[in-house]
């Protein structure tokens, strides 16, 4: 059988799915023969198509544009000037040295500017006026540092000015959005809180304190911040989409959730319904552990921040997380939290493990990028190669004849619009080039790609700089071993 001989972009999406629906009504009725029949000789084609198959293990990842909630807004504020009106200050005998100053920062000789500051005497700020002005020159500062070498070289400068005027909104927001530019750890509950009280119609820091509490597992009170900062986000804003996405899922978590219990291991939070997924629990920490030691290894990396895991009952989960009806597990991007459907005590603890250890792949992932992108045939590709899934046929095994492939730059983006059969070739050439990476470059060669991506460079550019090829030459090359294991195959 001929696969889709499509050149890279003659065909568009429509075109690939409605050839795969094609395709895949013959080899998908044969792939699912064959999984309860090993070596078995391929049946003769009927007719009935696939969508009521389950599949092993299918898990989009809901990777929305925006990384996590964990990411500030996409693009903050540039920060405010305060006005500094030269000649308001006649009575003083410091009024030359701050109208100086002010003339440094105009000039933009900060470094000039700020040694002059930091010397004004503490008598000289016991004036009222004075210390207000020296607030506003300290913010001025701040915002020409900030505008030149980025947020966290304007963070000293934004303090100062918050010190010496601490009721003031402006100098307050200017370091509020600095921190969390820079996600410094001075961006605590109280700090926001605080910010808040001053500045209540500030959208950054009501969202940065729901990331805050939506890290502490407290989803009504993260949804209140999200809900406030949604709203004083004006809808025709770029960033208005990304909320409105987050605070759905948020909502929905925790509509579902309500009466979860949770617990804590070093690496994971697991969430789970009272009683009826006790025993579970205890089988799914030392599953996460274990795939946390051992996957970890295999990138030489191990996530730092806490990944959620959520085991809903069977009934429950479709509704609780919105995936496809076919999905058996699932890894919110945008939650940055692992789902899977559990049936209690009943679970198969084989089924689990490969399911947790795909999904704990795309976390792993996920927080290993942040904020690139992993293309979806390989970060499935990843997730199943390193489940330890065998329930997967090999692509050689399914495929007969000269075999065309869909062209992987067609599998980068998210699947969770296939439909089912269109998913299983999908996850099958993922699968197939994945390992075919892995068997002739080495998880090393794996690592050095994942870490270009980190750094928010395309895949072509990443297997280009690692493996020396072209991307187009590498999937050459992939098609060819595959044709000649089904060649192999035949004979
Ligand atoms: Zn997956």
């Amino acid at each position: 059988m001929t696969i889709l001989r499509s050149q890279r972009g003659a065909i568009g999406t429509v075109g690939d799915v409605l050839i795969l629906l094609l395709v895949l009504i013959t080899i998908g009725v044969w792939w699912i023969t064959q999984r309860n029949k090993p070596r078995a000789i391929p049946p003769p084609v009927p007719a009935a198509p696939v969508a009521s198959a389950p599949l092993p293990i299918v898990t989009p990842s809901q990777t929305a544009p925006a990384p996590s909630l964990v990411a500030p807004p996409p693009s903050l504020p540039g920060g405010q000037l305060r006005p500094f009106t030269p000649g308001s200050l006649p009575g003083s005998q410091y009024a030359a040295a701050i109208e100086t100053i002010h003339t440094l920062i105009e000039q933009g000789r900060d470094g000039d500017a700020e040694a002059r500051l930091a010397a004004l005497p503490r008598e000289a700020l016991n004036d009222e006026q004075i210390r207000q002005a020296a607030a506003v020159l300290w913010n001025n500062l701040g915002i020409i540092r900030q505008q030149s070498r980025g947020a966290s070289a304007a963070v000293p400068a934004f303090k100062a000015a918050v010190a010496l005027a601490p009721r003031d909104q402006t100098p307050r927001l200017n370091l509020t959005h600095a921190y969390v530019e820079t996600k410094d750890p001075a961006l605590t509950r109280d700090f926001l809180e605080e910010t808040i009280q001053l500045a209540p119609n500030d959208p950054v820091a009501h969202v940065a304190l729901a990331d805050l509490l939506y890290a502490k597992d407290d989803l009504a009170g993260a949804l209140l911040h999200l809900e406030q900062g949604r709203q004083r986000t004006p809808s025709g804003s770029p960033q208005r989409p990304y909320l409105d996405l987050v605070a759905a899922r948020v909502s929905r978590a925790e509509q579902a959730e309500q009466k979860f219990s949770a617990r804590e291991s070093s690496h994971f939070l697991v969430k789970f319904n009272g009683n009826e997924d006790y025993d579970t629990w205890t089988k799914v920490l030392d599953i996460l552990e274990d795939a946390y030691r051992d996957i970890g290894q295999k990138f030489n990396y191990f996530p730092g921040k806490p990944i959620t895991v959520v085991l809903h009952t069977k009934n429950a989960f479709q509704t609780a997380t919105g995936s496809p009806a076919w999905a058996d597990g699932l890894y919110d991007g945008v939650l940055g939290r692992i789902q899977v459907p559990t049936q209690g005590a009943l679970t198969d603890q084989a089924w689990l493990a490969r399911v947790l250890r795909h999904e704990f792949v795309h976390a792993l992932l996920h927080q290993r990028v942040e904020g690139g992108r992993v293309p979806q045939w390989l970060n499935e590709g990843l997730a199943m190669q390193l489940a330890g899934d065998n329930s997967w046929p090999d692509l050689d095994r399914v495929m007969k004849g000269d075999v065309a492939l869909i062209p992987l730059g067609h599998l980068e983006g998210g699947w969770t619009g296939f439909p089912q059969n269109v998913a299983t070739v999908a996850y099958l050439e993922g699968n197939s080039a994945t390992a075919y990476l892995i068997e002739r470059y080495g998880m090393g060669k794996v690592q050095d790609i994942i870490e270009t991506l980190a750094s928010h460079q395309p895949i072509a550019v990443a297997i280009k700089d690692r493996l020396l090829i072209s991307y187009d030459e590498f999937q050459q090359r992939w098609s060819e071993n595959i044709n000649e294991k089904i060649r192999a195959g035949r004979s």
